[in-house]
């Protein structure tokens, strides 16, 4: 009867928790929601936010005007940080955006400039690419660190074109190619003399992030930051 009863527990506590820690797997418990308390320790955090010419400042530098820049995780091959992200990019569990987003916002809450951002601007998607994935995995990470930060979400400001080719097909007018691809959609003069602080899951070539950012930097006054989920070394 007691073992019917544990099994029957353990069936009920599938159904009520069916995907697993995103990052490891392992069977979540009660109370940690999607990500278990053994990687939440154990996020290889960067600690960017402290260092000023960090790896992703210099990463950027000569392709945009930007004035800081983090990234909260290192993008590790193999590991539960890629594989969060493929969770979020690929199968469609925005929840685990919403929730390191909300974590990295914590850190980010107290390290300047970061702290006094007046707006986040996620990457925006291409609208095909919005309509087969339902949303955009950037404004997921952005609402999680709105909640954490206090700082408004901005959507209308940027917009994209027409798809263009995949990230992954790299030519020498990769950068230039990108922004024609960038719009700025919303010049209200609410958003002059403001700090904007963009947000992407992962930097990888930072060509979109560049793009994005020169495309802020039209706005009179504005100072452009970039907060990104992982960041790819290699
Ligand atoms: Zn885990």
């Amino acid at each position: 009867m007691l073992e019917k009863l544990q099994q029957y527990s353990t069936a009920f506590g599938n159904i009520v928790f069916p995907n697993g820690c995103f990052m490891c797997d392992r069977n979540l418990i009660k109370g940690e929601g999607v990500i278990c308390t053994y990687c939440k320790i154990s996020l290889p955090k960067t600690h960017f936010q402290i260092i000023e010419e960090n790896a992703v400042i210099k990463h950027l530098w000569g392709k945009a005007n930007i004035v800081a820049a983090t990234a909260f995780l290192h993008f590790i091959k193999g590991s539960g940080v890629q594989e969060a992200i493929h969770q979020l990019k690929y199968k469609g569990k925005k929840q685990v955006g919403v929730v390191l987003g909300e974590w990295f916002g914590y850190d980010l809450i107290q390290s300047e400039p970061y702290a006094s951002a007046d707006f986040l601007v996620p990457v925006p998607l291409h609208s095909a690419r919005f309509h087969s994935r339902g949303y955009n995995q950037s404004e997921m990470i952005a609402n999680g660190m709105s909640k954490a930060m206090n700082i408004p979400v901005e959507k209308s400001l940027l917009q994209r074109g027409v798809e263009t080719q995949t990230q992954t097909r790299k030519h020498r007018y990769e950068r230039f190619e990108n922004m024609k691809d960038v719009f700025l959609h919303n010049d209200d003069e609410k958003f002059h003399n403001k700090k904007y602080l963009i947000i992407d899951d992962v930097l990888t070539t930072g060509s979109t992030i560049a793009a994005c950012a020169e495309v802020l930097n039209l706005l009179p006054g504005a100072k452009v930051m970039v907060a990104t989920l992982a960041f790819a070394n290699k």
